[in-house]
């Protein structure tokens, strides 16, 4: 039989990594030392006291269930309390916070409640590759907002044309942002919700890298600014501050109306987070915190190390991140994305993302992870003084 995929499953855009994931596959059988800068997945384990309050919950047979698909009401308090204490913003358990099997979860399932075929979804360019898949899974069109150097990675959300505008649904936003390490202040975050309300557009915004800040700065939730909540949802994560990647857990909240059409859609299609990582979550927001001050000590040890590396060895162009754990570096003039990325993996066996793969807008720049120890770091700078 010929199997005939779906136009939907055709129109997703093809995968960009596939040159690369094939010579680091390559290079592994033969045994070279690989430092891999490209995946965004911290490098430390999850914090002790979580994994033994998962060990204990999943010994209770009352959570081998199926789960409330809105998720237990424990959680939602303690997100609810979390919020409150981190942002001094007010959600109801009830009705303003939906857990989520990770945030990406939720991401993909949205633009199925709210976007109809031919809606626009407005999404940066480059960015978190979720955002255009799951519009194209809806059947939606993505408009695209680029994000470029000179307007400190921020969308100019006047430039997007009338027409547009009227049939756009949606649009995401993400900062502290993935790839560019880019943050929002409170005025961007205004003129967004004033430019969503005026065109009734539902704002989505994906704060996964709320936690992961350097030299004093804090980012601040997009719900703190007035009549966010009006217009918008944010998605959170347990994945990068508690080092939880592999446990699938995150949540959205705000807008009530908005949250029972992400939940309506899901209620159809999955049944809920495990429990006993439910409760496991439960810990992560409620127990000690001093993890995530050591967490981000460690990340900016790390950045140090990178970005003063990368100005002595190649020169490099690009803006010291505030957070997140990526560097976002100009690439030499004479290469683009993918053959710096190519040159890098061959000659100093250094794995780094290429830009074009978050969007045409991340052409001429290179995603640095920094998740390998600061040692392996001053590896990875040594090899590109000696050999590039
Ligand atoms: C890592 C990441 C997430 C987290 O996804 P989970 O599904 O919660 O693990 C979400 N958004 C962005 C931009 C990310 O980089």
């Amino acid at each position: 039989m010929k199997v005939r995929f779906s136009r939907r499953l055709e129109n997703l855009p093809p995968y960009l990594f596939v040159e690369i994931d094939k010579a680091k596959r390559k290079a592994r059988q033969e045994g070279r030392d690989l430092i891999d800068l490209g995946v965004g997945d911290p490098d430390l384990p999850t914090p002790r006291h979580i994994i033994e309050k998962l060990h204990e919950a999943a010994k209770d047979p009352k959570n081998h269930k199926y789960a409330l698909d809105q998720g237990m009401p424990a959680l939602r308090q303690a997100i609810a309390d979390w919020y409150r204490k981190r942002f001094n913003v007010d959600l109801n358990p009830e009705t303003e916070i939906l857990p989520l099997i990770g945030s990406k979860e939720g991401i993909a399932h949205m633009p199925l409640a709210f976007v109809n075929s031919g809606d626009y979804v407005l999404a940066p360019n480059p960015s978190y590759p979720p955002y255009r898949g799951s519009t194209i899974l809806a059947d939606g069109m993505i408009y695209d907002m680029p994000l470029l150097e000179e307007n400190d990675f921020l969308p100019e959300l006047n430039k997007i044309p009338l027409p547009v505008r009227k049939k756009a649904r949606l649009m995401f936003l993400n900062y502290p942002n993935n790839p560019t390490g880019a943050t929002a202040d409170e005025s961007f975050y205004q003129k967004a919700v004033d430019f969503a309300s005026k065109h009734n557009i539902i704002i989505a915004h994906d704060a996964a890298y709320s936690e992961m800040s350097f030299d004093g700065y804090k980012p601040m939730s997009f719900l703190e600014v007035e009549g966010a909540k009006e217009v918008g949802v944010e998605f959170h994560s347990l994945s990068k501050a508690y080092n939880m990647t592999g446990w699938r857990i995150g949540w959205v909240c705000g807008n009530a109306d908005i949250i029972s059409g992400i939940a309506k859609v899901k209620s159809n299609i999955d049944s809920g987070i495990f429990s006993a990582i439910q409760i496991a979550g439960i810990e992560a927001l409620t127990g000690p915190q001093d993890h995530i001050q050591k967490m981000c000590a460690m990340y900016q040890e790390r950045r140090n190390a990178l970005c003063q590396g990368l100005r002595a060895s190649i020169n490099a162009d690009f803006v010291v991140p505030k957070a997140t754990f990526y560097v976002w570096v100009n690439v030499p003039k004479k290469y683009d994305s993918r053959s710096f990325s190519s040159l890098l993996l061959e000659k100093c066996d250094i794995v780094a993302t290429p830009g074009v793969g978050f969007g045409s807008s991340g052409e001429g720049y290179i995603r640095f992870a920094l998740t390998v120890p600061k040692e392996r770091i001053h590896e990875a700078l040594r090899r590109i003084k000696e050999r590039l």
